[in-house]
């Protein structure tokens, strides 16, 4: 099925939510809509579950318009933040609620929850209660709960946030085998950067209820459509350059650059695993501070111009470039770059 938003806008007060927010996402896909908090992730989901109308704009499901339908008539299946399971109901009538309130028979919502509750991981936990689950578990449990009613779209509202670390890594993998496995096309909201581009087909990069980008993750990594896409997700260098004829140089690569008026300077924005750094006493600059991540270490090197870069090099490297290293810096072969004024550059 697919989901198309066309032209929402969404206002609460004086606060604009959402201001013209055009996405279709395509049958099967999961897209995840990234964005920092109050950019309008939520209102738009919300939109597509039913549970908010927009003030104009309308939501097609499966080619239909659904703006008027009521959430309970729309076949989504959403999980929330917090896992809002009903704590007195043990966890196969958790999972098998839609199917009672739809007044499915007993032994069909047995059935339907014990196989839901094995494909989330949760065999054999039917008669526990929320309370004797982790929230990972819980977690799973609300997704079943979701998938009941077999939805034509699953909706995810940061349903990782409240976990740990490893249990949020472990849980979004599922999520994202599940939904392959399922074919269903998903909508996850999330503002960590991060899980976005390891779960999704496409992000969705929203800035104060716009759509800033929506590309597939190696591509709004490595080819942002604007300055605030390349600031939000991942780690970038602002590095001054000078325009000189259809390129602009950068630690002395003349990288391309169209549109830009010689002359003028620029803003290079540079990956940190774009930067190459070397031991060198006639370099541009001495190793500030060090930054060991296992496989990487990330470098901040102070310039001798002025200015901070920072270098992600091979964790093993640590050792050898330390801080009080005097270092030259580099850039990588051939990177990418794109956007005339502010330029991006990213590994090959
Ligand atoms: P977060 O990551 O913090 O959840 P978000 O991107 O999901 O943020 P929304 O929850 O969609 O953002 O909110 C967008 C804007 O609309 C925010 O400024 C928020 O305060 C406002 N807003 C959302 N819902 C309401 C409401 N019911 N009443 C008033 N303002 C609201």
């Amino acid at each position: 099925m697919t989901v198309e938003l066309r032209e929402l806008r969404r206002s609460f007060g004086g606060t604009v939510a959402l201001d013209g927010l055009s996405l279709t996402i395509e049958q099967g896909e999961l897209i995840a809509f990234l964005g920092p908090s109050g950019c309008g992730k939520t209102t738009a989901l919300r939109c597509v579950a039913g549970f908010e109308r927009p003030d104009t704009g309308a939501v097609f499901i499966d080619g239909a318009d659904v703006t008027r339908v009521p959430a309970n008539r729309r076949d989504a299946g959403m999980v929330f933040q917090s896992y809002s399971l009903f704590p007195n109901l043990n966890v196969r009538d958790n999972v098998a609620f839609g199917l009672r309130v739809r007044r499915r028979p007993t032994s069909e919502r047995h059935s339907r929850a014990a196989e839901l509750l094995e494909l989330v991981g949760l065999g054999g936990f039917g008669e526990r209660y929320p309370h004797q689950l982790s929230g990972g578990q819980q977690q799973r449990v609300a997704l079943a709960r979701a998938l009941a009613l077999q939805p034509k779209v699953l909706l995810l509202d940061e349903p990782l946030s409240a976990l740990d670390a490893k249990v949020r890594v472990n849980l979004r993998e599922e999520i994202r085998r599940l939904q392959l496995e399922l074919g269903i096309t998903t909508i996850f909201v999330t503002h960590d950067q991060e899980e976005a581009l390891s779960v999704a087909d496409r992000v969705a990069v929203l800035k104060s209820g716009r759509l800033e980008q929506v590309a597939p993750p190696a591509e709004v990594y490595d080819r942002p459509a604007t300055p605030f896409v390349a600031e939000f997700v991942g780690t970038m260098n602002h590095l001054p350059g000078r325009v000189s004829g259809e390129t602009v140089e950068v630690f002395g690569h003349f990288l391309p650059l169209d549109g830009a008026a010689p002359g003028e300077e620029v803003d290079v924005l540079v990956r940190p695993e774009a930067v190459r750094v070397s031991p060198s006493e006639e370099g541009r600059g001495f190793i500030l501070a060090s930054s060991f991540r296992g496989s990487i270490a990330r470098l901040r090197v102070q310039l001798d111009s002025g200015g901070e870069v920072l270098a992600d090099v091979p964790g093993h490297e640590a050792v050898r470039l330390a801080p009080g290293l005097k270092v030259d810096v580099t850039l990588v072969e051939r990177p990418v770059l794109t956007a005339p004024r502010t330029a991006v550059a990213a590994p090959v």
